[in-house]
């Protein structure tokens, strides 16, 4: 089947035809075969490279109406928004920050690209634009196990069928163990495959050798290099190739991206200088001095420009080695002849854990360019000891099934709130019913769910919260009621939602928080320390700072064992600016040091102090101050809402709020 053959206008078989697009994939001729073009509704679990993109813009451009993209990452959305800005004569917007916004201009979009915690908040917020939509494509679907942004992205679904019935849905999904039960969810066709444009030869490398699945063993020895270096330096000095390698962590990847830099892989000098332009840490200066090598690294520390001249340069070719950790795996577009697993396991906190069968199967999508490489290859280093462990696991074995992480405290707080807030449900049994839509009640009523002896390990358990506790893995026996019931109990008794008999109403603080899309948690403990506030004789950014930092909606940077002596001094010489009663505290007082860490940080960067400095002050990267100054600067809009609703008089911390918000929104970071 030929592009030339589908209902498409001549201006986008021609658009289409000039990026060497003209027969369809095997993939996509299924998913045409389904009706994707006809506004039915999909499901295509198939590989990394695919063509899963073609899928999604095929359903949008022939739809009747406008449609949304929903993307899992911010990050995502800049790529896709681009992608389909290309598109003739199609006006694209994209939704990613600001959660409190309903953003009708958006209305005049013929497609959205929006993360979902973008299209939850626009919902909450009564959207006119969700409810015209025709066509909703949601990408990265299988993310609906993760935690937090899953449960988010299963709900918003079940809203937007209610608010948009015979919308056509559209999930993009990489082969997940149970895509049937998807696609049974979402009432669409199953397109599944394991086609892919470039073969792919997966193995495990041990004992000097990569051992493929194929039969095939390659011998490369390690010598006293290591694995992974004989890996990249093998396949871009033997074959001319390229190499992405993934690490667990950070350091990780600079350390082995510095080894590299020995080896040399001539590059073009244009790339390092670019990155040695915008370095403004040492970090930024490693990198360029690795990229001037052929060689870089890649993590959540970068700049987002930093990791956008990376994945360019290696898209062209001018890298040869990309060392990463998992960001990278997650549907960036940078294939190479020859990915290494070097970790397969991850610190997750308190030990290591393996990395799941899906994302290392994420990681082996990525080898084999099309056009360019006769074949991809995918190994995972083993020790000699674990060869057929590994191999099994992550070799031979299917991915895992995807399985809803809904059923907890954590998610069911706000959803519930939100529910009731937007109109959703106004009773115990409405909520349930809205629930019952959701992918975790098919996922029960199917028995998927529950059928493995592990159905409920991922249930939320922690509890960092001043005593609130969450759900504990109690086998799931009790369904999603008892949770509901738990948490209707506590947006009660912290004045979010108030019950009359069976009827449940949202109050205005309720209201509110489901508005500004905080945690209900953070919102009642905002309010609490905006009282204390309201007494402190002096209102300065840093009370505003810390009281936004020590919620749990604000990641916080962590103090190290040698800089607790000097933010606990901080703390002390400043009590009279914070919220929080340093003299007598109540509470995990490690835990606040990062938030006041946090909070110290953030006042720098409000003043103007420049990245290279706070780096070295405070431990952190470019990508970390970004993501606090983005999360602070929502947490400062919802909490400046929040001084409504507080009977003290808070002009003077609203100021305070606004003063410091507006510092923040200046500073380029
Ligand atoms: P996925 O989202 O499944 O990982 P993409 O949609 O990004 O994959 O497609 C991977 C690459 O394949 C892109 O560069 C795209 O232009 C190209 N491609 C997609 N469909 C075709 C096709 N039918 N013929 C040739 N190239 C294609």
């Amino acid at each position: 089947m030929d592009v030339a053959d589908l209902p498409l206008d001549d201006e986008f078989v021609a658009h289409f035809e000039s990026q060497g697009v003209e027969e369809l994939y095997p993939t996509q001729v299924a998913a045409v075969e389904a009706g994707v073009c006809n506004g039915e509704r999909v499901l295509a679990a198939i590989p990394t490279a695919s063509g899963k993109t073609l899928v999604a813009e095929l359903a949008m451009l022939t739809a009747d109406g406008p449609a949304l993209y929903v993307v899992p990452l911010r990050a995502l959305a800049s790529e896709k928004f681009d992608e389909f800005d290309a598109l003739p004569g199609v006006s694209v917007g994209m939704a990613t920050g600001d959660f409190d916004a309903t953003d009708e201009d958006l209305a005049e979009h013929d497609v959205v690209v929006a993360t979902s915690e973008k299209v939850d908040s626009a919902i909450r917020n009564g959207a006119s634009w969700v409810e015209a939509l025709s066509c909703v494509v949601v990408d990265e679907i299988h993310l609906l196990d993760a935690e937090g942004r899953g449960p988010t992205l299963e709900v918003t679904i079940a809203k937007l069928r209610r608010l948009t019935p015979d919308v056509q849905l559209v999930g993009l999904s990489a082969t997940v163990g149970n895509a049937r039960a998807i696609a049974d969810w979402l009432d669409a066709e199953l397109v599944a495959s394991d086609w892919r444009p470039v073969d792919l030869k997966t193995g495990v490398y041990a004992d000097d050798a990569m051992q493929f699945s194929d039969g095939e063993v390659r011998r490369v020895p390690a010598g006293e290099q290591g694995a992974a270096r004989a890996l990249a330096s093998d396949v871009v000095e033997g074959e001319d190739g390229q190499c992405l390698v993934f690490v667990n962590s950070r350091r990780g990847a600079q350390d082995l991206a510095l080894t590299l830099v020995d080896e040399f892989y001539a590059t073009p000098a244009d790339v390092a200088e670019e990155l040695q332009s915008t370095a403004r840490t040492a970090t930024g200066v490693e990198l360029a001095r690795c990229a001037a090598h052929g060689v870089a690294f890649h993590h959540a520390g970068l700049a987002s420009e930093q990791r956008r001249v990376v994945e360019r340069a290696f898209r062209d070719r001018e890298l040869k080695v990309i060392v990463a950790t998992p960001t990278l795996a997650a549907g960036v577009n940078v294939p190479a002849r020859r990915v290494v697993v070097r970790d397969h396991e991850r610190w997750n906190g308190s030990e290591m854990e393996p990395l799941s069968v899906l994302e290392v199967h994420q990681m082996f999508g990525r080898a084999g360019r099309p056009h360019l490489d006769p074949y991809g290859e995918a190994v995972v280093v083993a020790e000699s000891h674990e060869v057929d462990d590994v191999r099994e696991r992550y070799v031979e074995a299917e991915p895992e099934p995807v399985r809803s992480k809904l059923r907890s405290q954590r998610a069911l707080r706000t959803h519930v709130l939100a529910s009731v807030a937007s109109g959703f449900a106004d009773s115990r049994a409405a909520i349930l019913e809205l629930l019952d839509e959701t992918f975790y009640a098919h996922q029960r009523r199917e028995g998927g769910g529950v059928d493995g002896e592990d159905a409920n390990d991922d249930v939320d358990a922690t509890s960092d919260d001043g005593g609130e506790e969450e759900t504990a893995d109690d086998g799931d026996d009790g369904g999603i009621d008892d949770v509901v019931d738990e948490v209707l109990t506590y947006l009660d008794a912290v004045g979010m939602l108030a019950r009359d008999g069976q009827s449940v109403r949202a109050t205005p603080l309720g209201d509110l928080v489901s508005r500004v899309y905080v945690d209900p948690v953070t919102g009642a403990s905002v309010v609490e320390a905006l009282e204390r506030a309201s007494t402190l004789p002096h209102v300065t950014a840093l009370t505003v700072l810390e009281l936004v930092c020590d919620t749990r909606d604000m990641p916080t940077v962590y103090v190290r064992d040698d800089e607790a002596g000097q933010v606990s001094d901080a703390a002390m010489r400043r009590r009279d600016e914070l919220a929080r009663d340093v003299m007598d505290f109540d509470g995990d007082y490690q835990a606040w040091l990062d938030s006041l860490k946090t909070a110290l940080l953030l006042e720098d960067v409000s003043e103007g102090m420049d990245v290279e400095q706070l780096s070295e002050q405070y431990g952190v990267e470019p990508g970390d101050v970004r993501r606090s100054v983005e999360r602070a600067e929502w947490l400062l809009t919802a909490t400046e809402s929040l001084t409504e609703h507080v009977d003290a008089d808070l002009s003077a911390v609203a100021a305070v709020i606004r003063e410091t918000r507006d510092d923040l929104v200046a500073v380029d970071v």
